[in-house]
């Protein structure tokens, strides 16, 4: 027999130094839920969550006063930056305790939150999880657009199941909160874990807008980190490649051998000192390569053997 569901919903927003957009932030949203809590869509027990990641400004001074002036607005604060990925996690954790459904997007307001709506009306049809998917980057820069399509491109190759123009906005019921607790890695890109949960999950689809106010977060050294974080975390074709390219070369290499060992003894050559810089230089470079790759891989397992903790709660403000 089913029971009716509650529909207690907490958005989940990381935020580093976001002070310049987190007013407008909790203005818009907190329309939003007042809306959505009207329309009877959501239950009036619904929060706004800000997961402080850290900030070197005062926005957890400022998440703190909304705290106190707007009932719907809570607060984390992690005891350190650690990033965009732990934050949220930091977030969802926390939510679970409390809520039935969250969903997780990023301070500027780059999701558009009209479609808070249809989400919640997916996981009312029955989807577990609803992937927020931008319909186009037409307000990317031109760099960052190529980049993260390369990206997607690279993923699938590689074997990795993750959903194309997918970031962090989405719903998760609480039943998959609960799964996701019990993924224990230290290596996070979530992006990359939702999909293995499984459940039924549904698309909507939204214009991205630009970042309301402020820089990004995510410089490209943090973009490529997350880019390799999100290959080594959940492919080991790149040591499978390896294999093969160490299997091809050998086989060349011996080609290679016969030819010389003939040619050796029909024409006697003694010649050949740029044919075996060459050869050296290539198999140098190409080992160094591999053994660095190698490495990458045995560099996570040495943070995820390590098992430290992803990030540490200093306050939580809640507000009932
Ligand atoms: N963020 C975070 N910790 C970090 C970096 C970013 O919590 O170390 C948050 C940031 O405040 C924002 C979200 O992650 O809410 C996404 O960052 P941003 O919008 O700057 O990234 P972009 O949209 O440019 O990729
Ligand atoms: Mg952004």
């Amino acid at each position: 027999m089913a029971t009716k569901k509650s529909n207690i919903l907490y958005v989940v927003v990381p935020c580093y130094n976001e002070s310049e957009v987190l007013e407008e932030t909790t203005k818009r949203l907190t329309e939003k839920l007042n809306q959505m809590i009207k329309d009877k869509l959501i239950d009036k027990k619904s929060k706004i969550m800000y997961v402080n990641d850290g900030s070197k400004d005062n926005t957890w001074d400022l998440i703190a006063k909304f705290n106190q002036e707007n009932n719907l607005v809570t607060g984390v604060n992690l005891s350190k930056n650690r990033g965009h990925q732990n934050a949220l996690l930091a977030g969802l954790m926390t939510a679970k305790e409390y809520a039935d459904i969250v969903i997780s997007m990023d301070a500027d307001l780059q999701d558009d939150i009209e479609v808070m709506n249809q989400m919640v009306s997916e996981y009312k049809k029955g989807s577990a999880i609803v992937y927020g998917v931008r319909n186009s980057r037409k307000k990317d820069t031109w760099f960052k657009k190529h980049t993260a399509q390369m990206f997607y491109k690279l993923m699938k190759l590689l074997g990795v199941d993750v959903i194309y123009n997918h970031a962090d906005y989405r719903l998760l019921s609480k039943r998959v909160l609960e799964e996701l607790a019990n993924y224990k890695e230290v290596n996070l890109f979530l992006r990359g874990i939702i999909p293995l949960i499984g459940f039924k999950s549904s698309i909507v689809t939204y214009e991205r807008h630009e970042r309301f106010a402020g820089v990004s977060k995510y410089p490209l050294k943090k973009m490529i980190n997350f880019a390799i974080e999100g290959i080594l975390s959940f492919s080991v074709k790149p040591l499978r490649i390896i294999t093969l390219s160490g299997f091809f070369i050998s086989l060349i290499s011996f080609l290679f051998l016969l030819y010389v060992v003939i040619g050796h003894f029909i024409t006697g050559n003694v010649a050949g000192w740029t044919t075996i810089v060459t050869l050296i230089c290539f198999f140098g470079g190409f080992q160094i390569f591999c053994i660095g790759v190698i490495g990458e891989y045995i560099g996570k397992i040495y943070s995820e053997t390590k098992q430290r903790p992803r990030y540490t709660i200093e306050e939580v403000l809640t507000n009932d």
